[in-house]
């Protein structure tokens, strides 16, 4: 199949939309990104890498670190305990809400929201030495780049303003449901949301995903096919925060976005593919992303349904 094509086409006609999504501002640093950035990335099994516009920049990844946080865990736990702490439900509730929590005894629904991710991070911080270099090399490792790296002025914008997750911490702590000290959990979370990488980095980390968890570069089985398949399902699930019905309905791919605007997905067997437009619809998902991922699984007719 002629992607590069594809992807062509897809840069024109997301040229010829208006977009009205605003850049996440709640996070003041990312607030200063251009909103007309825009790139995308695919990464084949069987054919390589494709690619247009802004794909070589790096971006705040945010919420998609969330999935790199769950591999971690659950290459260390085994699913029974890990699952003891946090669900896999779809919340239909927003990224950064409280209300579940007190109706559930403290556990959230999924590990992709914050409330969930507080609680990987918990984990990670009870069970590893030093959780952030652990976390910083599985990314490395997966996207074979030593250089990926947090953006500091990212980290200290959000800590300043992490009110809302300090509140998920206290809230879930109460439920006994945090063993460690808030401020270090606050402190891993807020790390792992600041680092930055390009479409073509996440695309190669996420290739883990689409090949059994596998890199493809040097065939190093980083988790089990296992458990690759469960968070597969978590991101079909609960990848795009109370949109994640929409995200299926209209692309058909599992995924997860993030508030600095970018968007990975994955076809299992066949391809990884990121997106990153800052501006933000008002479920906090990229706009133009999600409109460029339902025309590549429809021009190309991959979707895994
Ligand atoms: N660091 C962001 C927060 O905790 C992540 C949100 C996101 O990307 O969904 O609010």
């Amino acid at each position: 199949m002629e992607y590069q094509s594809i992807l062509n086409s897809i840069e024109k006609e997301a040229s010829y939309k208006e977009s009205s999504g605003n850049v996440a501002s709640y996070i003041p640093e990312l607030a200063k990104i251009d909103p007309n950035k825009f790139g995308m990335h695919l990464y084949c099994i069987n054919s390589g890498h494709y690619g247009f516009g802004d794909q070589q920049e790096r971006f705040s990844i945010q919420s998609i670190s969330k999935v790199f946080s769950l591999t971690l865990a659950m290459s260390l736990l085994n699913d029974d305990e890990l699952f003891k702490r946090v669900d896999v439900e779809p919340s239909g509730d927003p990224f950064n809400s409280l209300v579940q929590l007190e109706y559930e005894n403290g556990i959230p629904r999924n590990p992709l929201i914050n409330a969930g991710a507080l609680v990987i991070a918990d984990i990670l911080i009870s069970t590893l030495d030093n959780p952030e270099e652990k976390f910083l090399n599985l990314i490395r490792t997966i996207s074979d780049n030593s250089e990926i790296n947090i953006n500091p002025k990212v980290f200290q914008s959000e800590k300043k303003f992490s009110h809302r997750n300090a509140a998920l911490l206290n809230l879930m702590k109460s439920f006994g449901n945090i063993k460690n000290p808030i401020e270090a959990v606050l402190d891993l979370y807020t790390f792992q949301c600041a680092i930055e990488m390009s479409c073509k980095e996440l695309a190669t980390a996420f290739m883990i995903y689409a090949n059994s968890g596998k890199t493809l570069f040097d065939d190093t089985q980083m988790i089990s096919e296992r458990k690759v398949k469960r968070i597969n399902a978590i991101m079909q699930t609960c990848g795009f925060y109370d949109e994640a019905g929409e995200f299926s309905f209209r692309v058909g791919l599992p995924g997860k976005s993030g508030v600095g605007g970018g968007i990975a997905a994955i076809h299992p067997g066949q391809y990884a593919v990121t997106t990153w437009s800052p501006r933000l619809n008002p479920k906090g998902n990229s706009e133009l992303g999600m409109f460029a991922l339902e025309r590549l699984t429809t021009l190309t007719g991959f979707s895994i349904f």
